[in-house]
């Protein structure tokens, strides 16, 4: 294949959020590298997700189909994508860096004799090879990584470091790929899905994103901006002090020890903008602040800011949604 390789999350045939990143990050890799992009995506009855990607700018769509990919495994998934490279040999496979990923990946890279660079946030290209960016310190410094010996190379990219609308269209064949796999194989028997807690929530997936932070002063105070996320439509996140003191579940922590989001608009609620924080948070389309010190870092990234007293604004801005 000598191109690149971008594998996708799907579930019930729904494309993970950050898949579309990742296949927008492998068209910009093969625009650099001058490589052409495939992408890949795995399951039981998959063509339908599959010919959803034959419209954008790929060399091929592989619908790689399998009664035991069903549910996810790290078995299956590992055993059926290692077929797949083996067979084209790309250069680069690029994955999103979702939780499942996170899971397989490591795996799948091992048994090609390989590593993961994950959570990559930029590239560059350097006499025809990828420099990988990734952040060190929560962010504080940005390190460059070079692929060394043999391709394959394997890299995951951070939710929000590349946008799905600067995705090109195109046209692309979908080909179905039935890996060999028996039961044998899958030392692991998935159950039911479930959430750790009926409140735990998905962010990185997330539309809308309304967060707070200590300026809130208290716990009952969290209802002011609960009502304001109610209003939008958002899901409630918050800085690292508001989950440290129990107020939301940790979940809902946005950042370098919480979740990395990239919704369209995050609404930061009294929040500073630490470099922890904003790691967490900086890759969203939109970033609105409401903060009343005008200093505070978080007006640095911000899109739009309301330099005002949050305990004002946010009934203000609720009665104003009502409307
Ligand atoms: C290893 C490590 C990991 C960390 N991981 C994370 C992480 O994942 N996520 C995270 O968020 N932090 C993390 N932190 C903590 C981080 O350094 C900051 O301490 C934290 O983000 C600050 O949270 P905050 O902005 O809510 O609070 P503060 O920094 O106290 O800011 C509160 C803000 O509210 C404003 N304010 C106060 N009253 C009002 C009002 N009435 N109206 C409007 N504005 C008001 C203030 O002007 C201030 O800017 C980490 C720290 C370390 C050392």
């Amino acid at each position: 294949m000598s191109g690149i390789l971008v594998v996708l999350e799907q579930r019930d045939g729904k494309l993970h959020k950050m898949a579309l990143e990742a296949l927008a990050a492998g068209q910009q890799f093969g625009a650099g590298l001058g490589l052409p992009v495939f992408a890949a995506v795995l399951g039981s009855g998959v063509e339908q997700v599959a010919q959803s990607l034959a419209g954008y700018k790929l060399a091929k769509v592989h619908a790689i189909d399998h009664e035991l990919l069903k549910d996810y495994t790290p078995d299956g998934f590992t055993v059926a994508l290692k077929q797949l490279i083996s067979a084209h040999t790309p250069s680069y496979v690029v994955f999103p860096h979702t939780y499942q990923v996170r899971d397989f990946a490591p795996k799948l890279a091992t048994s090609l004799g390989r590593v993961l660079v994950s959570d990559v946030v930029g590239h560059r290209v350097d006499n025809d090879s990828l420099v990988a960016v990734r952040q060190l310190f929560q962010g504080k410094i940005n390190s460059d990584v070079r692929f060394e010996g043999e391709a394959p190379f394997l890299l995951s990219v951070q939710a929000g470091a590349y946008r799905a609308d600067t995705l090109e269209s195109g046209s692309a064949p979908v080909e179905k790929v039935t890996p060999e796999l028996n039961p044998g194989q899958i030392r692991t028997k998935p159950l039911e899905l479930f959430r750790e807690s009926a409140r735990a929530v998905d962010l990185s997936a997330a539309d809308i994103i309304v967060s707070v932070g200590r300026g809130i002063r208290e716990q009952e105070n969290i209802a002011i901006v609960q009502g304001l996320a109610d209003a939008l439509g958002a899901e409630l996140a918050a800085s690292r002090p508001i989950c440290d003191n129990g107020w939301l579940p940790m979940e809902r922590q946005v950042g370098s020890s919480g979740q990395t989001v990239a919704p369209k608009m995050y609404l930061a609620v009294g929040i500073s903008g630490a470099i922890q924080h904003l790691v967490g948070m900086k890759g969203a389309k939109t970033i609105v602040a409401i903060n009343k010190d005008p200093e505070a870092p978080i007006f640095e990234v911000a899109d739009y800011g309301i330099v005002g007293d949050l305990f004002q604004v946010v009934p203000a801005l609720i009665d104003e949604l009502k409307k």
